[in-house]
C-alpha cells in the first residue's frame, strides 16, 4: 500500500497497474519501457491535464461523434491502464474496439480482448478476425481488421509513428494520445492529445456526455477550429517551462 500523501502516488499506481498487466500477459517488457518515456514528459507537465490537452480532447471527441465509423485501437498498455474507460468511450461515441499490437501474439491479443470484455465490451475486433494489410508499414501492426479498414476516424492511444503515418495516408483522421509532443506519432496525427492516457480517456468520457447533446454544426466548429501544429508547439513550451 502506498502512503496517501506520497507525492508520486498516482504515478506509482499507474506503474503498479502496468506491472500487474505484465504478469497477466497483457503488457510486454518493452511496453514498460515505452511507458517510461511518456512518464518523463508527464513529470515535466506537472502530471495534470493542461488547457491545451483539454482543447485537444474536446476536438477529438467532436471528431469521433462526427465520424461515420469511428474506431478505438487498443494495445496492451492501454488495456492494462484503462480498459473500463475505453469501453465507456466506445459506447458514448459509438466506436468499434479493435486490438492492435506492435509485439503481436494470438495469446496476448486474446487476453486483451478478454480484458475489454470483462470491462463491458460486447464485441472486440482484432487481427484475429479477417485482417487486411495496411500499406506503408512493416511491423505486425500493419494487419488491421474490417472496422479499422473501413473507418474514417481512429483513436490510437500510445501509437507508433509508422502506423500513424500509414493510417493518415489511408485517408483516416487519426487521434493520438502521446505525452511526447516531439514524437512522429504526435506530429503526424490529425489531433494529438498531449496527456496521460489515464486522464485523457476519463476526460473524454465526460466531454462526450456533454458534446453528444450538440448539433453537428457545433461539433464541426469545435473539430475544425483545432490546430494540431499550434497545440503541439504550446505543449513543447510547457515542457520547457517544466524544466
Ligand atoms: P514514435 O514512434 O511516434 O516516433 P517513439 O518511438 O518515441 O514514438 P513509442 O515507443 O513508439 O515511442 O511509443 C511510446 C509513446 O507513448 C511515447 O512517445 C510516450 O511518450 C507515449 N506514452 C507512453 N505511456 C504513455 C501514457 N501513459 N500516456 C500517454 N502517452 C504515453
Ligand atoms: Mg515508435
Amino acid at each position: 500500500m502506498l502512503p496517501k500523501k506520497h507525492p508520486r502516488k498516482k504515478s506509482l499506481e499507474i506503474r503498479h497497474k502496468l506491472v500487474k498487466g505484465l504478469k497477466e500477459g497483457l503488457v510486454t517488457q518493452a511496453g514498460l519501457i515505452a511507458h517510461g518515456r511518456g512518464e518523463a514528459f508527464d513529470y515535466l507537465l506537472g502530471e495534470m491535464t493542461k488547457p491545451d490537452a483539454k482543447k485537444a480532447e474536446e476536438a477529438a471527441v467532436a471528431l469521433m461523434l462526427l465520424a461515420e465509423k469511428p474506431v478505438i485501437s487498443v494495445n496492451g498498455n492501454a488495456a492494462a491502464l484503462c480498459a473500463k474507460d475505453l469501453v465507456k468511450l466506445a459506447l458514448l461515441t459509438d466506436s468499434s474496439l479493435e486490438v492492435n499490437l506492435f509485439y503481436r501474439s494470438k495469446e496476448r491479443e486474446g487476453k486483451i480482448a478478454k480484458e475489454l470484455k470483462k470491462a463491458g465490451a460486447t464485441r472486440v475486433y482484432g487481427a484475429a478476425g479477417k485482417p487486411k494489410r495496411l500499406q506503408g508499414i512493416s511491423s505486425a501492426r500493419r494487419m488491421i481488421d474490417r472496422p479499422l479498414w473501413e473507418s474514417d476516424a481512429v483513436l490510437v492511444p500510445l501509437e507508433d509513428g509508422d502506423r500513424t503515418e500509414a493510417l493518415v495516408a489511408a485517408g483516416k483522421k487519426v487521434i493520438a494520445i502521446d505525452l511526447n509532443p516531439l514524437s512522429r506519432t504526435a506530429r503526424k496525427a490529425t489531433i494529438t492529445i498531449v496527456d496521460n492516457i489515464t486522464r485523457a480517456i476519463a476526460n473524454m468520457n465526460l466531454i462526450a456526455k456533454k458534446l453528444s447533446k450538440l448539433e453537428k454544426n457545433r461539433l464541426k466548429t469545435i473539430a475544425d477550429s483545432f490546430n494540431n501544429k499550434t497545440n503541439l508547439k504550446s505543449a513543447e513550451r510547457l515542457i520547457r517551462k517544466g524544466l
